[in-house]
């Protein structure tokens, strides 16, 4: 390609020239004097200016990426959980210091600056960082990929915690950040929804939809870490096919003509709140099929930009399916290629199935995606005919390989026939995709022993592990300026994208003036916490008390509760004898529940409660405090994790698909207490057994149990100290004024079952905080096994992750430049 132009780059590191980029920006683009600017137009300026450079990098990608005709990877999730942007790419450009300077020279404190962006926060935990991380090393690696989702108008709601109770805010991110992103109104594709199938002859057409609606683009700059290679993340909005109604406007019927209007486009205003459980409802399916449509017509309007056929598609093009909410993607393409581009059938297969791979994030029932036929048929009449063509198709290869297995038949069979008929999304996605994986060791062993065993059969090949991973430049870099500073000092900067590197600090353990750098930049960190803890709720924190950490989205099978009757367990035993020596701990939790699940909001409830008890009470003092931070979010992690001692990951084993939080905590010299459940397993072969504080039942001990019969009420019968803790919950101890308040908790636990096995492993889990609290009177002792988890970390970057998925999956290379 020729270059006609020429265009006027600043110098990225020159502070002067960023210095009249920014007041530039603040003039002609916000329109301010910089006497009148606040800080917001300080911001937005800055913003500008840096995404100027991002611009010219990501141009010069994407033509390379055309010219060397490369595969491209198409990453389709419900959700991105980005945080903030501003300074991750100043970190990526190594213009953090030139900004610095000049936002100093010009009167304004960076810090400030970059700490006014709100997080983007269009996903709700684990899931959707996974693929914000995931952009963010496809990106460095130089891997062609992009992103697609949707750009929420109200992205994960706001926490409020008033007298003790989560409240939910509407989360406004998109009145103040966008300028992140560009609108591309000119990419632009009609979604339709509902009518029927037509069939002339042996060729299908969908006909007489409604509520119809347009998905416009909006490109959002993912910079690669020390490289030129930028990609893309592309989010689809929803608008109207007509902006108002304007017959019934004529009428004067106002009202009405504008709510058709608001009515298609409800497709991309709010994410849904939860993601570990399944949610039948018609606006979900909307929300899937809107933008897996509006990709999919995108991905093959760009194949076709470069290419004059679809039948080197599978060579070309990868889609990968984050979970289960884009299957909807596999008979999309279908549709397209045989009623739009005549493809035959079977060629119409060839193609996708070659194309698609799919993770399985989970395990539980209650989280597997089914579509009730009724409602599918109703909103996408076509695609379930496709679905059931699918399906004949299937069951008849089947038949082939297990002659005269009905049984097998009925399980395998895409659409669930007990009950209401219902389309089983898992399992389409499995019988569509070259490849399906789960996310750590453990979680894909059980991926094929139990949801899938049966498909197992059918497809023994398919099936792998890639385990999950976190980006360092984040989760280290960006979040942990003391230890980072430290590891540069010890190892040099390329850690920052060969994570392996860090385990060249192994050996430094021996010095003791390293060991004491790191105690120290770990206090520095905890200062930084206990300051955020001042501002924000007030209360005053021991930086020296050991800090005891669980943040994640609240969920029963997470087991906040579980620590909670730990932290109870303390607090009697310092009333009981007051004058022992016992270690000081701050126990911090963070976390969001699902705006309708009532136990998860009621265990916030209950952390706040026993935190206003202990915290009053004169005669714990320093010993024992409990912190509850409202609003988790990928900017409060990054507070809050590099101050952490102790990680808290203590799921009911056989549950959580891998963690990444778990990740993030080891990275930055926490040491994890744990269960043997998702990614710890791998963490303890990582950082060796001896360097973490694993307890509890195994995944099969909780399976034996679970179907053995469990006795919960023996539990509590048999162990004082527990019965004391659980008393207090059924009595009101914790909540004098609504004294039943923690019943149903109490009950849950001893009368109804205790699903996620509590109490089985309440025994243990004391115990081994007994451990923790021995190890952290030895601080150098403590110091070095935490530098060791720092060491071990390695395996547990998602360029490690991203590079696998590349390899084995994918059939990727990297774009030169
Ligand atoms: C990493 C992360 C998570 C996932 O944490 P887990 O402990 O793995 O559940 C959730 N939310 C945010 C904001 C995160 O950064």
């Amino acid at each position: 390609m020729s270059m006609p132009f020429q265009y006027d780059v600043t110098d990225h590191q020159d502070v002067q020239a960023i210095k009249k980029a920014i007041a530039n920006k603040l003039m002609y683009a916000i329109g301010k004097d910089p006497i009148a600017a606040q800080p917001k137009d300080w911001l937005d300026a800055t913003f500008l200016t840096v995404r100027d450079q991002m611009v010219e990098r990501w141009m010069q990608t994407t033509r390379a990426q055309y010219s060397q005709d490369l595969k491209r990877v198409y990453y389709l999730s419900m959700e991105f959980l980005i945080g903030r942007a501003l300074s991750n790419a100043l970190l990526a450009l190594d213009m953090e210091d030139t900004v610095r300077t000049a936002l100093d020279e010009m009167g304004i404190d960076y810090d400030d600056l970059v700490h006014m962006e709100p997080d983007a926060a269009l996903g709700n935990g684990g899931l959707g960082r996974l693929a914000a991380c995931f952009l963010d090393s496809m990106a460095t690696l130089g891997i062609p990929g992009m992103g697609y989702g949707i750009r929420y108008q109200f992205g994960m709601f706001k926490q409020r915690i008033i007298e003790g109770r989560q409240v939910e805010v509407p989360d406004t991110w998109l009145g103040s950040v966008n300028i992140l992103d560009f609108p591309r109104d000119e990419v632009c594709y009609r979604v339709r929804f509902g009518g029927r199938v037509d069939m002339d002859g042996k060729k299908a057409r969908w006909v007489d939809t409604h509520n119809d609606v347009l998905a416009v683009a909006h490109d959002v700059i993912i910079p690669g870490y020390d490289t030129t290679a930028t990609n893309t993340l592309r989010l689809w909005t929803a608008r109207s096919t007509r902006e108002i109604n304007l017959s019934k406007f004529n009428e004067g019927d106002y009202f009405s003509a504008v709510a058709e209007k608001n009515l298609s486009e409800n497709v991309s205003r709010v994410l849904y709140p939860d993601d570990s459980t399944y949610s039948g409802k018609e606006l979900r399916l909307r929300q899937e099929y809107f933008f897996v449509a509006a990709s999919i017509q995108d991905i093959l309007h760009r194949h076709r930009m470069t290419h004059d056929t679809l039948d080197n598609l599978a060579d070309k093009v990868s889609i990968h399916l984050n979970d289960t909410h884009p299957v909807l993607a596999i008979p999309e393409l279908m549709r397209v290629l045989i009623d739009e581009a005549d493809c035959e059938w079977e060629k119409a297969w060839a193609i996708t199935s070659k194309v698609f791979s799919y993770t399985n994030h989970t395990l539980m029932s209650e989280a597997l995606e089914t579509w009730p036929v009724d409602m599918f048929g109703h909103l996408l009449p076509r695609h379930l005919k496709i679905i059931f063509d699918i399906n004949e198709m299937f069951l008849k290869e089947v038949e082939e390989k297990f002659p005269g297995d009905l049984a097998l038949q009925r399980s395998v069979s895409l659409i669930e026939e007990h009950g209401e008929r219902k389309v089983r999304m898992a399992y389409l996605a499995v019988v569509a995709s070259h490849k399906v994986n789960g996310v750590s060791a453990l979680h894909s062993d059980l991926m094929v022993e139990s949801i899938f065993a049966d498909l197992a059969k059918v497809f023994p090949d398919r099936f792998t592990n890639v385990t999950n991973g976190v980006t360092p430049r984040r989760w280290l870099a960006l979040a942990n300026p003391s230890l980072s500073g430290l590891i540069d000092r010890e190892i040099g900067q390329t850690w920052r994208v060969r994570l392996n590197e860090l385990a060249e600090l192994k050996s430094h353990i021996d010095f003791p003036k390293f060991v004491q750098d790191f105690r120290e930049a770990k206090h520095a960190n905890k200062e930084r916490l206990a300051k955020y803890v001042a501002r924000n709720l007030g209360g005053v924190i021991n930086p020296d008390a050991l800090f005891d950490v669980q943040v994640k989205r609240i969920h029963e099978y997470k087991r906040q509760l579980l620590n909670v009757l730990h932290v109870i367990t303390r607090y009697n035993r310092i009333l009981r004898d007051p004058d022992a020596k016992i270690q000081p701990r701050v126990v911090v939790f963070a976390g969001k529940a699902a705006s309708a699940y009532r136990m998860a909001k009621l265990v916030i409830q209950l952390i706040n409660d026993i935190g206003v008890k202990i915290n009053n009470d004169s005669r714990v003092g320093d010993k024992l405090k409990v912190v509850f931070l409202p609003n988790y979010s990928v900017s409060l992690a990054e507070v809050i994790i590099p101050a952490a001692d102790l990680s808290e990951q203590i799921s009911t084993a056989g549950t959580e698909a891998s963690g990444t939080g778990n990740m993030k905590f080891a990275l930055n010299g926490a040491l994890t207490i744990g269960t043997l459940d998702g990614a710890n397993v791998e963490m303890r072969e990582a950082v060796g057994a001896e360097n973490i504080f694993i307890f509890g039942n195994t995944t099969e001990q909780v399976n034996a149990l679970r179907s053995n019969g469990y006795n919960p009420r023996a539990i509590y019968e048999s162990n004082s100290e527990l019965r004391e803790v659980l008393n207090q919950l059924a009595n009101g101890f914790f909540s004098p004024h609504e004294p039943e308040r923690y019943r149903v908790i109490f009950d849950t636990l001893v009368n109804w079952g205790d699903h996620y096995q509590l109490l089985a492993d309440y025994e243990s889990y004391v115990a081994t905080q007994d451990k923790v609290d021995a190890l952290y009177a030895k601080p150098d002792e403590w110091a070095k096994k935490a530098i060791l988890n720092v060491a071990g970390m390695g395996h547990f970057s998602s360029d490690r992750t991203i590079a696998e998925y590349a390899e084995k999956i994918w059939h990727t290379k990297p774009v030169q430049l």
